[in-house]
């Protein structure tokens, strides 16, 4: 039987980076897999916003390195992942939003979030083509940006196996070896392989897994439908949240990546719970309101594509990350939610000094906060 020091589950968002920092500490890591390739899971669903502005200390830390990760990557390695720093910006065409938006501003800014409020004129001189019938003014945070979903994964799969790294596709995992109250390895379709340490990075599918150890993690499938248009010529800077709650969905968000499409999701209300992920008829009329309704520019551009994907949910809206008590050995990296690709390299190089016990102070705060014992009480406000 083939011995590692780590086993992932899971080569998507969060496994495949996790993958990269422990080759890079000098680890023997294997990733599994059951889909052909890398991020084929919900990462390659993902539109591909990448932001630390956050309302907790935990996901802040976590995603502003995750961008001195991504927006350094070309430079360090070489490979395009179609980084854009653009800035994320939170419209407020109401006092309500104004409110949160503003409330939400004394959380982050302590944390060194470069993020600010500006009044309508000068919010305008940022997005031009926000329709300002009722524009209040909104959230700017400058360092926020985007990059391919689909290349960043290809870049960490590529650099973690250039590490060392081993990865096996098309075999599913169908057991845990924990005898003795310890992890072991892990059994497959077609094998079995053995390491002191096991992670569940399965993303929407992270719930069976931690049954196969005695585990009940309350990690949910909830199905969002995203699109993207034609190519047109660059005009739109930040990512433009609208956080107003409407029949059928609560919130929407759209870019226009660094190709020139326009890519856009909603989330939906109620949450549409569960594995299916084909696509409905109700979305688009839904979503392209909206957008018209918010910058009215939008109205003749053509939708190329839609498609579905699984957020995985957790009850408060932060991921779990922690060590099993029992099993020994066994780690859960689970409960991404919608920001699965913007933790992931900075949740890999956590995992990796959780797993060579160099633990830092600040990260040790972290892992309380997104620890698998919470009581899940909370609540996170921008899920
Ligand atoms: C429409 C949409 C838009 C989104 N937009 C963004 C965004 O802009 N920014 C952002 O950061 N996030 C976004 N997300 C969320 C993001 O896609 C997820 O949070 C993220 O992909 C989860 O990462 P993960 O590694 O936990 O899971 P995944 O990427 O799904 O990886 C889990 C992997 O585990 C594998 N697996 C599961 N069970 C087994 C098993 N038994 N054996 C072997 N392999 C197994 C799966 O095949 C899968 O490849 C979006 C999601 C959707 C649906």
């Amino acid at each position: 039987m083939a011995n590692y020091d780590v086993i992932i589950i899971g080569a998507g968002s969060v496994g495949t980076p996790t993958a990269f920092s422990l080759a890079e500490a000098g680890l023997r890591t294997l990733v599994i897999d059951r889909r052909a390739s890398a991020g084929q899971g919900s990462n390659k669903a993902a539109i591909g916003g990448l932001r630390a502005t956050h309302s907790d200390p935990a996901k802040i830390r976590l995603c502003l390195r995750s961008l001195d990760i991504f927006s350094t990557w070309k430079a360090k390695y070489g490979d395009d992942i179609e980084w854009q720093k653009a800035g994320y910006s939170f419209v407020a065409y109401r006092e309500r939003e104004e409110k949160i938006l503003k409330d939400l501003l004394a959380i982050q800014k302590p944390f060194g979030l470069n993020i600010d409020w500006l009044d309508r004129d000068d919010f305008l001189k940022v997005i031009p083509d926000l329709n300002p019938d009722g524009l209040i003014g909104g959230t700017f945070s400058p360092n926020d940006g985007n990059a391919s979903p689909l290349l960043v994964l290809h870049a960490f799969y590529t650099h973690a196996r250039r590490l060392g790294a081993e990865f096996r596709f098309n075999e599913n995992v169908t057991g845990i070896d924990a005898a003795g109250g310890r992890v072991r390895g892990v059994k497959t379709d077609q094998g079995e392989y053995g390491a002191d340490v096991v992670i569940n990075a399965a993303g929407a599918w992270a719930t069976p897994l931690a049954k196969m150890v005695g585990m009940d993690v309350p990690v949910k499938p909830d199905s969002h439908e995203a699109a993207i248009t034609e190519a047109v010529a660059p005009f739109l800077k930040p990512m433009v949240v609208d956080i107003r709650p409407v029949t059928g969905s609560a919130n929407y968000y759209f870019y226009q990546h660094a190709t020139g499409q326009i890519v856009f999701c909603i989330t939906p209300s109620p949450n549409l719970w569960g594995e299916d992920c084909r696509e409905t008829s109700e979305f688009l009329p839904m979503v392209a309101r909206r957008m018209v309704d918010v910058m009215p520019r939008l109205a003749n551009i053509r939708v190329r594509r839609t498609w579905r994907g699984l957020y995985p949910m957790t009850p408060d809206g932060f991921p779990i990350v922690g060590w099993a008590k029992e099993p020994e050995g066994y780690l859960l990296v689970v409960g991404m939610c919608g920001q699965g690709l913007m933790l992931g390299p900075g949740l890999g190089e956590l995992i990796a000094r959780m797993v060579k016990h160099d633990l830092a102070e600040s990260d040790q705060e972290m892992l309380n906060i997104l620890s698998p014992y919470r009581q899940f009480a909370g609540q996170e406000k921008l899920k």
